[in-house]
């Protein structure tokens, strides 16, 4: 009998057990919504936005119902208008595209290098020729390239650089926490992400001017002041009255569910960190198969893996994905002509018109392969989802020669 592993892969641990009793609390009190305070109280969202803005290192923090919310009112803060360019990594997910196209901005895809990059050529060569202004950078899959080049290419061109972090919550490139590089960075605390709570996202930024169009834009009305990290009144008087209202807050119970995580992301990270260099060894030992060489000054956070099935034909690889699946191993293949599930790739994105091509992301997912890496599995499941793969790619490449 061949070996089939049988947890889930979209399993998160339990929240703990401090966000249920403050949650029970809350609803005792009726007041779930971020802005009904009595007296002398601070809401929790506002808490939580203080406490992740202090965790991040940025002097302004806000929370919003969602990471594509939190990109959206990032780029509207930042300037972004119906027509505005805006540079994007082409290998992203869904709601990057998304969020620039309901501002009206029109993205300008990057190609990627060999290393699901940003290739800094391509950024340098379209920046040039679109004249764009603006960068969403997206640490894919929590992927992040040579940042101090990219921040040289962003002040050359004058472009402002909004990261989006929903894959590098918490890690660093050379010891400066991803999101820190640019003018402002979006988060998600979305199931799936480093932080759960169910959905959700964060904004930082250490420019006062976009902390507080961020804030108005998220539907503060003339509550801002209660917010828990944020520029002075004077500022929002400058912005307030010529920046719409798009609701997207956050409210009191995620804040408290998001405010009991927070604590144990470190930990969670060293986890993550072992879970990762398990598979990362022993995929790197299957013949067929290349896993990149991630770089010492890439301190990124384990929570998916990504290898190149180089030695398998392109027309092989949903078998591959298949027979994994048939044993209980989910592999997503970021290659498929077909959008499945969360994956998506550029040329599916239709309601954006005709993108032209980009060869060597085209060529780099072609055979990419990707596996989500949660919190609910052991170095044990590490090793038997190892074997299984060893022996699905072991049969493909053989079909090869
Ligand atoms: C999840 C995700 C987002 C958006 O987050 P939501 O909270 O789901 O809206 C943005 N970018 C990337 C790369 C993501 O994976």
């Amino acid at each position: 009998m061949s070996k089939v592993f049988t947890k889930p892969f979209t399993q998160q641990e339990p929240v703990p057990s401090a966000a249920i009793s403050r949650i029970t609390e809350i609803l005792a009190t009726g007041r779930l919504h971020r802005y009904n305070t009595i007296k002398g109280e601070i809401s929790d969202a506002s808490m939580l936005e203080k406490e992740f803005a202090e965790w991040q290192g940025t002097q302004y923090c806000l929370a919003t119902t969602s990471g594509g919310q939190a990109m959206q009112i990032s780029l509207r803060a930042a300037g972004v208008k119906p027509g505005t360019k805006v540079l994007a990594n082409a290998y992203t997910l869904a709601p990057v595209p998304g969020a620039i196209h309901a501002t009206g901005g029109i993205p300008v895809f990057v190609d990627i290098d060999d290393n699901w990059h940003t290739d800094i050529n391509d950024l340098e060569e379209k920046a040039k020729d679109s004249g764009a202004q603006y960068f969403m950078l997206s640490h894919m899959r929590g992927h992040i390239a040579n940042m101090e080049r990219i921040v040289a290419v962003c002040k050359k061109y004058s472009i402002t650089l909004i990261e989006d972090c929903a894959h590098t919550m918490g890690a660093k490139w050379k010891g400066k926490r991803s999101g820190n590089f640019g003018d402002i960075a979006c988060f998600s605390t979305q199931t799936y992400k480093h932080l759960n709570s169910g959905e959700g996202g964060f904004i930082t930024t250490d420019n006062p001017e976009f902390a507080a169009r961020a804030i108005v834009n998220s539907g503060s009305y003339m509550l801002y002041g209660s917010h828990g990290a944020i520029p002075s009144e004077n500022i929002f008087k400058k912005v307030r009255l010529e920046s719409p209202n798009c609701s997207a807050r956050l409210d009191n119970i995620r804040a408290a569910i998001l405010r009991a995580q927070l604590p144990l992301l470190e930990e969670n990270i060293l986890r993550w960190q072992s879970l990762y260099e398990a598979l990362e060894e022993g995929f790197r030992a299957i013949p067929g198969l290349k896993v990149v060489k991630r770089e010492p000054c890439e301190q990124f956070v384990g929570s998916s893996i990504q290898f190149q099935a180089s030695g398998i034909r392109e027309d092989n690889i949903p078998l591959l994905v298949k027979r994994c699946e048939n044993r209980g191993v989910q592999l997503k293949w970021f290659g498929n002509p077909e959008p499945t599930a969360f994956t998506s790739k550029y040329d599916t994105w239709q309601y954006l018109g005709e993108i032209a091509d980009l060869p060597n992301t085209d060529r780099v997912l072609s055979k990419t392969c990707d596996m989500r890496v949660p919190l609910t599995f052991s170095k044990e499941d590490c090793f038997d989802i190892i074997e299984i793969i060893a022996d699905e790619v072991h049969k493909l490449t053989n079909k090869y020669s």
